[in-house]
């Protein structure tokens, strides 16, 4: 498995979806499975795909309804922000 620092170096100098799949799936296995960065990544890949997802739909005029996080990343979030109150 790739260590904590690898992932955190990729995404802070690449975006996850730029990355090609052989990079990214030892990123996703990794995530899933550390408990010590997996769920900071995983908010961090959520917020890479909003910006792609806002800047794709930015000049067609249908941010609003086309840019919203998933359910599943709203609970990651709330979960994280109740963890750090
Ligand atoms: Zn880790």
């Amino acid at each position: 498995m790739i260590a904590c620092k690898q992932v955190a170096k990729a995404l802070a100098e690449h975006r996850y979806y730029e990355l090609p799949w052989w990079r990214r799936i030892p990123m996703f296995i990794h995530i899933r499975l550390c408990a010590m960065c997996g769920e900071y990544h995983q908010q961090v890949i959520d917020m890479q795909r909003g910006v792609k997802c806002y800047l794709e739909h930015e000049d067609t005029g249908d941010i609003e309804p086309a840019c919203r996080l998933s359910d599943d990343a709203k609970k990651r979030i709330e979960a994280a922000l109740k963890e750090q109150q």
